[in-house]
């Protein structure tokens, strides 16, 4: 056992702190990660406040985590000392069930070992996440970072990126597409250069009329601000697919109405509580209405290939550890351009 310096939330809702947690010895399958750098997603503030209740506390956030390779069990083949690794949300799975058969550990049928705010596969063991100095992983759910890919905007990679890539390979995203994408922010960002990246032509729907000039830079070819109602009119059936990331409650019924015949909107966006459909958003024009969870330990990985193949990697804002309050504020204020990554050298 190893104690390990890091920060987290002591309790619900209460600001982040300085804390020790501890980490196992390496086991032979086990890599150590040096963490360098993590993003802040917004999922960790979602449950670091306890939206989605059921919590596990003291909460170590982290799940886009990228750091050096200093130690690696005797039967570790995938990576070895002084590499560059990634984990995101994922440490374990049953490895047996159909969807851990199929790459889909996130539905694990018993349960993934979530990175933090969860147990490992034994059930007792808690997980903590990578606002952490160390994290010691099975291999088989840590990422090899491909190089020529700046470290610190790979971060972000782990979560938002493959949360994004994965929804636009399932719907078969391909050239000339247009694809709508519900709010620039962590996962907004990329869903834009991803989505670009695969030749769609993007149309970028925000509250924030200030990130018009932004969303051009990162790919999108048009720009549309949903608090103006003529939005609505203007792009009712136009859209082949929307990635819907936004992470309050809003009206899903509205963006359905985007959709050309047979058109696809998918949920990634996880507000707390529930939101009104109407039959009809869905019937007319045959929409469909999907959701999808991050993606799979090997789509993790070709969607990484995929950055480098194309030089993609996260807008960040690098903080230092002790900021980690003043950026969640900040994050719910939709003012972040566009991941916070906390630097890890400034936990000492
Ligand atoms: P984020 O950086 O805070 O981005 C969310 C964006 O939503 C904001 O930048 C803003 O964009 C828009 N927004 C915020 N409040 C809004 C409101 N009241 N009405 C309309 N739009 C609003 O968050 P993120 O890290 O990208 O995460 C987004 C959501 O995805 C969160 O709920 C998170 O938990 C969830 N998530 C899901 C998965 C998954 O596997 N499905 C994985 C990771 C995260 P504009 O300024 O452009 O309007
Ligand atoms: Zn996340
Ligand atoms: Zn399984």
């Amino acid at each position: 056992m190893q104690t390990i310096k890091a920060w987290g939330a002591p309790a619900a809702g209460k600001p982040l702190e300085a804390m020790t947690i501890v980490r196992r010895e390496p086991r032979p399958n086990d890599i150590v990660i040096d963490i360098l750098f993590c993003g802040v997603c917004h999922s960790d503030i979602h449950q670091a406040r306890d939206e989605w209740t059921g919590g596990v506390f003291p909460m170590v956030p982290g799940h886009e985590i990228v750091g050096r390779v200093t130690r690696v069990g005797s039967e570790v083949k995938k990576l070895a000392v002084g590499d560059l690794a990634g984990v995101g949300c994922m440490v374990d799975s049953c490895r047996a069930c159909a969807p851990c058969g199929d790459g889909l550990e996130q539905f694990c049928e018993k349960g993934n070992a979530p990175t933090y705010n969860g147990t490992e596969m034994d059930r007792k063991t808690i997980t903590y996440g990578g606002y952490a100095k160390e994290i010691v992983v099975d291999e088989r759910y840590a990422l090899r970072v491909p190089a020529g890919l700046e470290p610190a905007g790979v971060a972000p990679l782990l979560c938002a990126g493959v949360t994004t890539y994965s929804p636009l390979r399932q719907f078969g995203c391909k050239a000339g597409d247009r694809v709508g994408v519900v709010g620039l922010g962590g996962l907004g960002h990329m869903a834009v250069k991803l989505a670009a990246s695969m030749g769609a032509h993007v149309t970028v729907l925000s509250t924030s009329e200030d990130k018009a000039t932004d969303a051009r830079r990162l790919g999108a070819t048009d720009f549309a601000v949903t608090k103006d109602p003529a939005t609505f009119k203007k792009l009712a059936g136009k859209l082949d697919l929307i990635i819907d990331s936004v992470s309050a409650p809003h009206d899903y019924n509205a963006y359905l109405g985007l959709l050309r015949p047979r058109g696809a909107m998918v949920l990634v966006g996880a507000p707390p509580g529930a939101s009104a459909l109407h039959p009809f958003s869905l019937i007319m024009g045959g929409r469909r209405l999907a959701g999808s969870l991050i993606g799979g330990i090997a789509e993790t990985q070709e969607m990484l290939d995929h950055c480098a193949k194309h030089g993609i990697v996260s807008d960040i804002e690098i903080i230092p550890m002790q900021q980690i309050n003043e950026a969640y504020e900040r994050v719910l204020k939709s003012d972040v351009r566009y991941r916070f990554v906390i630097d890890m050298a400034t936990v000492r």
